[in-house]
This record gives C-alpha cells, sequence and structure tokens, in this order.
C-alpha cells in the first residue's frame, strides 16, 4: 500500500512511473540525486518517444502523406501544449531548440547582432550557467558591446541595489538566471524585468532549472524573451524551447540558414518563413519534441504546487539533518531557493564525496557545475550537488545522511 506524503504526493506511485530508479548501483538501491543536471523519465515519456518511432515516424511540414500529417500533428501539438505550459499569448511564440543553449545562442545571434552594438551594455549575473555567460561574451566582443556582472550576496543572492545601479540608459539586455543550477537561488524576477523595462531594456530568462519546479507565466512575468530545456523537466534530451514576444521574434533575422526556415528560395533572393519556422531550419528532433508534450502533461497532471510543495518537505529536511554532518559547509543559503543543496565538507575534496557516494549507489553532481565565476567569487574549486525531484523520498535523504557521515569517519582516521 501506498502512503502519501504530508503534502498528498503518493510517491510509491510516481516512483512506480520511472523504470530507471528500479535498479541498484555498485550493489544499492540506486538514490538519484543528480535532478538539475538532468531528470529521469518517467514511462509516458519513454513510450510516447517509442510510440512515434513504432508508428509514425516521418518527416514533418512537407509531405501529403498520411504519416508525414500524423508526425506534423503531434509536433505541432507539442508547441501548444508548451505555449500552455509558459502561457505564452501565442502558440507561435514558442520556437523549438535543441534545448536552453541553443536558445541563448539563438538569441545573442540573431537578436544581439542586430539590435546590440559599439558602446551597449548587457547585464548578466555572477551566478549564471556559462552558457548564459559565453554567449555574451563572444557577442561582445563581436559587435564592440560591453558586458556587466551583477554580484551576488554571500548567501548567493542577486544583489539588487547594485542591479538598479548598473541599469542604465547604455542597458539593451538583461540576461539572467531564474532558479540558479549551483545555488537554488530563486531571483526575483518580476522586479528585475519592471526595473529593466523602466529603462527600455529586454529580458532573457534562463529557465532552464526553473521549468520542473516553478509556475512559469511568461506573460504575468512580462519577460521578452526565455528558454528551458526538456530533459530537466522529465523530458527527453535534445530539445527544449526559446519563447519570444511576436513584436520582437518578427524584428529578428533567422539563426541558420536551410530547410523549412524560407517562404521561397531562388539565387535572386530569398525570402523568410513566418515565425517560428523562421527559426527552426533542418529537421528538428522530431520524435523527442513529441514525447516532450508527454512530460509537460506528467507535471501538469501531478500540479506544479504539489510538486513544489514535496520538494520543499524534502530540502527543508535534508537541510536540517545535514547539520549532523562534521564539516558540512553548505554554498548558497537563500531565503528562497528550489530542492538543490550544494555542499563541501571540510577535508574532503568534492570529487572523492562524489566517488564515495556512487559507490553507494548515490549519485550527485560534483565540480563547478558550469558556473566557474560563481566558484570564483566564493574562493572555492567546486562543490558536491544534491538535488531533488518529485520522485525522492525522505528515506533517501536519511540514507545520504547516513552515507555521508560514513565517509566523514573515513577521512578523519
Ligand atoms: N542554464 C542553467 C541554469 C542550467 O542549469 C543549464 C543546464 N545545466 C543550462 C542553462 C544549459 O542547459 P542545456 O545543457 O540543456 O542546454
Amino acid at each position: 500500500m501506498s502512503v502519501l506524503t504530508p503534502n498528498k504526493i503518493d510517491v510509491d506511485a510516481i516512483r512506480d512511473q520511472f523504470p530507471v530508479l528500479h535498479q541498484e548501483v555498485n550493489g544499492k538501491p540506486l538514490i538519484y540525486f543528480d535532478n538539475a543536471a538532468t531528470s529521469q523519465k518517467p514511462k509516458v515519456v519513454i513510450d510516447a518517444l517509442s510510440a512515434y518511432y513504432e508508428q509514425i515516424n516521418s518527416n514533418i511540414h512537407r509531405g501529403v502523406h498520411t504519416l508525414a500529417e500524423k508526425a506534423t500533428t503531434a509536433y505541432e501539438e507539442t508547441r501548444k501544449r508548451a505555449a500552455e505550459f509558459i502561457n505564452a499569448g501565442e502558440v507561435a511564440e514558442v520556437i523549438f531548440t535543441k534545448g536552453t543553449t541553443e536558445g541563448i545562442n539563438l538569441l545573442a545571434s540573431s537578436y544581439g547582432r542586430k539590435f546590440i552594438g559599439e558602446g551597449d551594455e548587457i547585464l548578466i549575473s555572477h551566478m549564471e550557467h556559462h552558457s548564459n555567460i559565453v554567449p555574451w561574451q563572444m557577442l561582445c566582443e563581436e559587435v564592440g558591446a560591453t558586458l556587466k556582472v551583477i554580484p551576488v550576496t554571500p548567501s548567493g543572492e542577486i544583489d539588487f541595489e547594485a542591479f538598479q545601479s548598473l541599469l542604465s540608459d547604455k542597458t539593451r539586455l538583461v540576461a539572467v538566471v531564474y532558479v540558479s543550477n549551483t545555488l537554488g537561488t530563486i531571483n526575483p524576477v518580476k522586479e528585475i524585468i519592471k526595473a529593466a523595462h523602466e529603462k527600455e531594456a529586454v529580458v532573457f530568462l534562463d529557465c532552464a532549472q526553473a521549468a520542473p519546479h516553478m509556475d512559469l507565466n511568461v506573460q504575468s512575468l512580462d519577460c521578452d524573451f526565455m528558454a528551458f530545456s526538456a530533459h530537466k523537466a522529465y523530458g527527453p534530451t535534445g530539445t527544449g524551447i526559446l519563447y519570444g514576444k511576436r513584436a520582437l521574434l518578427e524584428k529578428m533575422p533567422p539563426y541558420q540558414g536551410g530547410g523549412e526556415m524560407i517562404k521561397d528560395v531562388s539565387f535572386g533572393g530569398t525570402t523568410y518563413n513566418e515565425i517560428p519556422y523562421k527559426f527552426e531550419a533542418g529537421t528538428p528532433n522530431i520524435g523527442e519534441v513529441v514525447a516532450f508534450k508527454a512530460a509537460l502533461d506528467f507535471i501538469d497532471e501531478i500540479g506544479k504546487e504539489q510538486i513544489a510543495a514535496h520538494e520543499n518537505h524534502l530540502l527543508a529536511y535534508a537541510t536540517e539533518r545535514l547539520k549532523e554532518v562534521e564539516g558540512f559547509t553548505p554554498v548558497g543559503t537563500a531565503a528562497n531557493k528550489v530542492s538543490v543543496i550544494s555542499f563541501n565538507i571540510e577535508g574532503v575534496h568534492p570529487f572523492d564525496l562524489g566517488m564515495m557516494l556512487d559507490a553507494k549507489g548515490i549519485a550527485v553532481r560534483t565540480g563547478h557545475h558550469c558556473t566557474q565565476p560563481l566558484m570564483d567569487h566564493f574562493q572555492i574549486e567546486g562543490t558536491a550537488r544534491a538535488s531533488f525531484a518529485v520522485y525522492n523520498t525522505i528515506e533517501e535523504i536519511d540514507q545520504f545522511v547516513d552515507a555521508l557521515k560514513g565517509i566523514v569517519k573515513v577521512f578523519k582516521k
């Protein structure tokens, strides 16, 4: 019989939907705490992917035959579902990408080259993932713009006053992460967007970590652009979305040239397709996009509020219990956090921690988490990071804490 958690989530029933969780790793039942890197996939997503390849595999938008029409319909159904998931004003504002990284590169390359020039400024924060740093650095180098960095506080929050003083008439774009993958911090993006708009700067939100935990409503947030990857939100790898307001997307040149993104091609000149197809050159990851819909349905069927309540319960419990581990030092103690705990243990290298936990069947991420400037800021080489999803349990956290205590004992000898 399954037991409901205090948040009315039937974790056993949810776990039953994730085949990968039911295995032993190094002779121990798998405890998967690397969800911020990628989440596991429920059976509905796996089944949707195989059903696509078993029943309707075909190229989209071009064929008139039955399978091509079925594949096109399924692909476009995901676009509708994704638009609904983020409450976009219209379906055409959703562009399929390979994931967050490609969304940001598309934006920097298309919007950036056209609308950002010499003397202009782009603001990012010190807690950005490399994928929300490097494309902007490359753009600034190319067009002669300046990249400015909003500092973070010792607890790992955006220094809002510093942000306001960095905002100026030269700021063209503010690109910030909604939820930090390293610290778990939930940033006050609504306030950031409002302040940026007062200076007529556009705002891009990196929602890679927000998508599986937070309600995303692009209209009430009023962000100009946002991106996330399906694979961190129970969906397949190789797909994700970039959202942009129609008025902005229409003014932007295509990102890549090729099939699909054109209206007419001749050697005298080519005209481009309308949005979103203008930004979708070539054959996309059709099967993965189709299965992505099942992931969005999975999240909404449980309910984002329920998911967040369960994960917050895990976060609060783990935060408290980890205090029992000698030398435990959390990195990122913001008041407003998702279920990500980055930490170090005095005298133990994060890499050794990761290896020793793996020997006990516990998967955590170790290293700089693609946030090297943030590691430099905290003057650390890296951290170990445990990140929880809807299928994780209090019992797993107990085993994790026991495992850490055991590791500390070995190192103290
Ligand atoms: N931004 C953040 C905050 C992330 O956590 C990640 C993935 N770790 C990315 C961007 C990049 O996502 P992807 O690798 O799926 O493109």
